[in-house]
């Protein structure tokens, strides 16, 4: 809270971490979360969601310029269409000028080409090294392209499930959804996520997304399984895997790698379809679930051993 005073310790050399609250107590979401949006005034809304009860801040103004911002940047950004380069701060600059409307006018700034080099920020050298990275995040995958749509839950690891079940192609992702398909049949995928996504659909705008980014960019076909030995042989191999709690030194990503890399597929909330839990520090309300459903509970180290005995 605003006035509280911190203990805080450097850590690895550097990273600051907050050891102490001295002045803990009087926390008042009320009293911090602002009640109109700081960019365009309109009222905001608190939601609260999952196991945790996440808070969550919204603006649903969808005309609000910092949204309008945020989906730019979420489209060019590392996990989605992944243009090196295009930072926030550049994008801002360019919608500013207003060249940019939709994302795909991304792929046409070069009919700006000789306003921008003039611009502030901008100079005939860090117009090229633009325009390059924009033309390589042409060279896409499914993956990518399904995260660049911004479907409300899909992320990184929902559009590597997908890619897998519709090999990569978004014809027959295209397909699916025209036929009405049950996304929540998948492992990990509720039924939530499955109406995100037909939702999604409903949208003319998103259509139209969907089919124009289409014709700039290029698909990498599905790699090839890579059916190693270890894959095959450990005890996790086709089984939903979830994990709780700290698993130090790896970040959640960092597990879902591995858990992926072994053959098994990374889940995100305990359900029925769980098959293991991983259970590292501080586990939360996942661990009870996983005890009630009668789901087996691995340490980081039984599960890294049971990984890599076979
Ligand atoms: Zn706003």
């Amino acid at each position: 809270m605003p006035g509280n005073r911190i203990l805080v310790s450097k850590r690895n050399m550097i990273i600051p971490h907050v050891e102490e609250n001295l002045d803990r107590g009087g926390f008042d979401l009320r009293r911090l979360a602002p009640v109109a949006c700081p960019c365009c005034g309109m009222p905001t809304r608190v939601q609260v969601s999952g196991e945790n009860c996440t808070k969550t801040l919204f603006c649903d103004n969808t005309a609000c310029p910092t949204r309008y911002l945020r989906q730019f940047v979420h489209f060019a950004g590392e996990k989605a269409m992944d243009i090196e380069g295009l930072s926030e701060s550049k994008l801002e600059k360019l919608l500013g000028w207003g060249f940019l409307h939709s994302f795909t006018d991304i792929y046409r700034l070069d009919a700006h080409k000789d306003d921008i080099v003039t611009m502030d920020g901008f100079g005939e050298k860090s117009w090229q090294n633009l325009w390059e990275a924009i033309q390589r995040s042409r060279e896409t995958t499914f993956e990518r392209y399904l995260c660049a749509m911004d479907i409300p839950m899909v992320g990184s690891t929902a559009s590597r499930a997908l890619a897998k079940q519709f090999h990569s192609s978004l014809d027959e992702f295209e397909a699916a959804i025209l036929d009405g398909f049950d996304f929540s049949s998948l492992p990990d995928f509720g039924a939530t996520l499955s109406g995100n996504i037909h939702d999604w659909f409903q949208v003319e705008e998103h259509w139209y997304l969907w089919t124009e980014l289409r014709e700039w960019v290029h698909i990498a076909p599905p790699e090839a399984p890579a059916e190693t030995p270890v894959a095959a042989e450990n005890p996790f191999a086709g089984k939903t895997v979830v994990v709780t709690g700290k698993v130090e030194p790896y970040t959640r990503g960092e597990m879902n790698s591995f858990i992926e890399s072994i053959g098994a597929v990374a889940g995100s909330s305990v359900t029925s379809k769980t098959n293991y839990l991983v259970c590292g520090d501080k586990a939360g309300s996942k661990l009870d679930k996983a005890r009630s459903l009668g789901i087996p509970v691995l340490t980081p180290d039984e599960f890294f051993a049971m990984a890599q005995a076979s």
